[in-house]
Parts: C-alpha cells; structure tokens; sequence
C-alpha cells in the first residue's frame, strides 16, 4: 500500500478512535447485521493485539480520502451515529476481485455499495472506509455514521475494508516433491479460466503425504504409459492428507474433461467417492486452491463450479462427491 499522509495534516483520527488504540483490539470478524457475512468466504475469526504508540500515531496524520459523494451516486439514508471515540477497529476483505486503479477501484466500491443496499437491504455500503489496491480511500459510512460490517459490535468500532480475495493459497506439492517425470509435450492454458470441473481418480485412497505422493505416481504413469498421455491429465490432485498436489498446475493445458480442457482447471480427488464423501481436509484444500486461483487471476471471478459428469457422460466424481460440491458456490449443472 502507498503511504500519502500529509505532514500538514492533523492526526484527526485520534478524535474517532480512543485512545485505548494502543492496545487496539483489530478483528477480522464475520458477523454483520441480518446475519450475513461481511467476509463471506472466511468464516475464521482472528484476532490480534498490535501496539502502536501514541507517536508513532501523531505522525502519521490523514491520508486522502476520497469523499463518499465524489464516488456515490446514490443517496445515503443512514440515520444511526457513531459515538466516537469507538474502541475498536474491524479489519475485512470485501471477497470480491482486487482493483489497482482509481476507476476499477471505484466501480468495485459502486458495486459493492449495490449489493450491499440491493440484495442485503443496508441504508448504505456497510463499511466505514474502503481500500484499493492502489492505495486509494474511499470513505464509506465515515468516521460518523453507524457502520454495517460486524454485527453486535458496529457501534464499537470503525470498519475498515481491502478490497480484494485475501485467502492465502493452500501448500501446494510441487510435481518435484511427488517424484513426477517430465511431460513430454505440453501446450500452454488461456487464463483466467471460466470453469472449474471437479474428478475422483476412481482408485485407492491415501491420507499421508507418502502415500498419496505415491498414488500421484500410479496416476501419473498410468495416464501417460497406459493412455499415452503427455503427463497426468489432473491440474491438481487433491489428497485427503489435506495436501493439494501439482498436476500440469494453472498454465499449461489438461487432460481431464476433453472439450471442457482448454476452458477449465481440473481438480481430481484422490480416491473413489461414490459412497463417501472426501473427509474436511480434502474438501477444504480444493475449495481454497479454487479461492487461491480466483485471486491470482487464473480463474475467472464468474467462474462456473461443475462436476465432470456437467460436462461429459461419466459417473466422476462419485455421487457422494458430486452432492458435496452441488452445495458450493458457482456450481452450476
Ligand atoms: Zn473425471
């Protein structure tokens, strides 16, 4: 982030946040008023203690912030104040695709701002302030206006909020770590990808990093000596380890779902899931490799979730399988 405080300018934020900030309590927190989530797709609430200075405050001064009527072209209706000083401020994401300029920042923050008065019913977009990846502020609900962002703790706290995925990506094991042979050819992937088409292997299941490094190599020599294949088909093979393991990776193009290929990630789960379901650790590695990806740009924000038999005639992913990721988001049959 870029760091444009002007040296003229007073610290007014010491008016709005109390002076207890040395020891400000800062929650990424999931709760929000009519119970939605304002960090929808991270459901784990942390919590950190930073201590900051009363100096190191007072020089730092206000930064630009772009007012809410410069950006907003609706009206705000918002009647509740914000008695400052608040003792807290309350750190989220929005989850939704990052910005890096004034223009695409600022339309995020529109849309935004819709869903958040459309489809949730807010007076206004819930946070008090907003931040792009480009450094720029906009000021949402402010310093003064009762915020919408963490329910049961709005009137205690300023809402601050980055706009962008900030899920980490899951370990990913390299193809070098597996014991992968090269491939002997590949074409490159278009990226970012619309679809995201999840597999089982359909064979033994492993739950150790030895054994399923191991059943990547069976995999890996059967699709290439057996099916002569360039290399294993998978983008990425999921082990119920909670290990997420290389397979051809974000760029190069798969083997898994013929005419889906050149349109998709193929994620495979390592095992057969027809009368069971792959246990949290596996289901939680896919669904943050799909998180890490979106955020990185190699699949599309408005991606689509399907299993393979969306797209082609086969039992994969198993039913078991298949009725877990029906429940996800973007699936679409
Ligand atoms: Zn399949």
């Amino acid at each position: 982030m870029r760091s444009n405080f002007s040296p003229l300018e007073q610290p007014a934020a010491r008016n709005h946040i109390s002076a207890s900030w040395t020891k400000t309590k800062i929650k990424q927190n999931e709760e929000q008023e009519n119970q939605n989530l304002a960090c929808p797709e991270d459901n784990r609430r942390r919590e950190q203690r930073i201590s900051l200075s009363p100096v190191s405050v007072s020089s730092l001064g206000c930064p630009k912030i772009v007012e809410r009527s410069s950006w907003s072209t609706k009206k705000t209706n918002c009647k509740s104040e914000l008695k400052t000083p608040v003792p807290w401020v309350i750190v989220h994401h929005t989850d939704t695709l990052t910005c890096d300029t004034k223009e695409s920042c600022t339309a995020r923050v529109r849309s935004i701002q819709d869903h958040h008065t459309r489809s949730r019913n807010y007076c206004d977009i819930g946070y008090n302030f907003i931040i792009g990846n480009d450094g720029t502020i906009f000021e949402g609900r402010g310093w003064r206006k009762l915020g919408a962002h963490a329910a049961g703790s709005n009137s205690q706290s300023i809402g601050i909020s980055f706009i962008g995925n900030f899920l980490s990506c899951p370990t990913i094991v390299t193809r070098r770590q597996w014991g992968g042979k090269n491939p002997t050819c590949r074409s490159n992937q278009r990226t970012p990808v619309p679809n995201v088409i999840i597999h089982h292997t359909e064979g033994a299941f492993c739950n150790s990093r030895t054994t399923c490094s191991a059943q990547v190599r069976n995999i890996q020599n059967y699709h290439m000596k057996t099916r002569g294949w360039c290399d294993i088909g998978y983008n990425f093979l999921i082990g119920e380890d909670g290990l997420v393991y290389e397979g051809r990776g974000w760029t190069t193009l798969g083997a898994h779902a013929t005419s889906y290929n050149p349109i998709s990630t193929g994620i495979s789960f390592i095992g057969s899931f027809t009368n069971r379901a792959p246990n949290s650790a596996a289901l939680n590695a896919a669904r943050s490799l799909i998180a890490c990806g979106v955020s990185k740009n190699l699949i599309k924000g408005s991606y689509a979730l399907k299993g393979h038999r969306n797209v082609m005639s086969t039992s994969c992913p198993g039913n078991s399988l298949y009725r877990v990721i029906q429940g996800w988001p973007h699936f679409k049959a």
